[in-house]
């Protein structure tokens, strides 16, 4: 057996001790007879499995007792919908900061529910930075204020926290959640698609204040309804239970590995090897402002793009896949998850070196 180094944007790499220990139970779980795929999802095995994931996810990120945790389906994209759904609360308006190509998305589809106050965007620039709170324009009749705190395609990342004061902040987290440590109580409402850095896709996460809950609209499907979910313990409907008891084998990893403080630790030694190695090399370049840069998503460019596909070609002969970036933006992307180990952004930047040092 091979594995790869696995630099894709998502669905994405998964620790090995993961996927080994899913391998394992994967006929048996826990002498039950069965697959976590087979069971009921109201049977105690499963029950338990599903409450060991949030207890550790709360554990992980330090959720306050007045959060709700909710496992849904959909992807972030029916967050994009759920958000205005259930949080105008009888308002109009809505905040919104555009730092690129998730929160556009974000954007256009909360068009279909509110009046859309783009309180801020980088559009000027090509989405390489994050606007400064001092520059937005926020509403204060806003019925909440909503970031992209990590722009998964353009690779910039909000290191601050908004100040919106009584105003719910709302964070599109799919692409950095758990990479660090994060103060939940800052933001009302906190969602995320599993496939970036939790686990499987077919799993969303969804982490809210339980004031914000049960606003939605008379006439709102209770599919779509935080309240239903909530008040179901997510169990309203059949869950995602396979991606959920990854998830839960995810968490139960990233507490062995020290806890979010170690691990963004972590994260951050291996953007910077990546950042410094491009910031010294005359033939790659980061397009974003140095003080916004991702350290989940790191894109650069080559000098010439004549050479990007020679130079996915050698990475492939050398088991990186998945570094062509994406479309809109070009170039090349390599996304460093907390699964992703150091040894694999080591083995990138001697590539890169060596590829330089062929160019001349
Ligand atoms: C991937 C991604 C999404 C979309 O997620 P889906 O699960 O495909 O709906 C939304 N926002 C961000 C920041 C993402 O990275």
């Amino acid at each position: 057996m091979t594995r790869v180094f696995n630099f894709s944007a998502g669905p994405a790499v998964l620790p090995e001790p993961v996927l080994e220990q899913a391998a394992a139970e994967m006929l048996d779980w826990h002498g039950s007879g069965m697959s976590v795929m087979e069971m009921s999802h109201r049977g105690k095995e499963f029950i338990a499995i599903a409450e060991s994931a949030e207890a550790d996810l709360r554990d992980l990120l330090g959720i306050p007792a007045n959060y709700k945790v909710l496992f849904l389906q959909g992807g972030a994209t029916l967050q994009f919908a759920m958000v205005p759904m259930n949080l105008l609360a009888g308002k109009k308006r809505a905040d919104y900061v555009n730092t690129g190509e998730w929160s556009k998305k974000a954007i256009k589809e909360a068009k279909s529910f509110a009046d859309v106050n783009v309180a801020a965007s980088a559009e000027d620039a090509n989405f390489t930075y994050v606007p400064e709170q001092a520059r937005w324009t926020l509403d204060p009749a806003s019925a909440y204020v909503h970031i992209c705190s990590n722009e998964t395609i353009g690779g910039v990342e909000f290191h601050w926290v908004p100040d919106t004061g009584s105003v719910p902040l709302v964070a599109d987290m799919s692409s950095n959640i758990l990479s660090q440590p994060i103060d939940v109580a800052k933001y009302g409402l906190i969602y995320a698609g599993a496939q970036k850095n939790i686990g499987p896709a077919g799993l969303t996460i969804v982490i809210v204040r339980d004031d914000l809950l049960g606003h939605a609209p008379k006439g709102t499907a209770g599919m779509l309804d935080y309240k239903v979910h909530a008040d179901a313990q997510s169990m309203s409907n059949t869950p995602p239970t396979y991606a959920i008891y990854i998830a839960g084998l995810v968490f139960k990893w990233l507490k062995g590995q020290g806890g979010l403080a170690a691990v963004g630790e972590k994260n951050r030694a291996k953007a910077k090897l990546l950042y410094d190695f491009l910031d010294r090399s005359s033939l790659y370049r980061s397009p974003v402002r140095a003080a916004d840069r991702s350290i989940m998503n790191v894109p650069f460019t080559l000098r010439d793009e004549a050479l990007d596909e020679a130079f996915l070609k050698g990475a492939k002969e050398r088991g990186m896949i998945q570094l062509k970036g994406h479309r809109s933006v070009g170039g090349m992307r390599a996304s460093i998850y907390n699964a992703m180990p150091m040894e694999g952004v080591r083995l990138l930047v001697e590539y890169m070196k060596e590829f330089e040092a062929k160019q001349g």
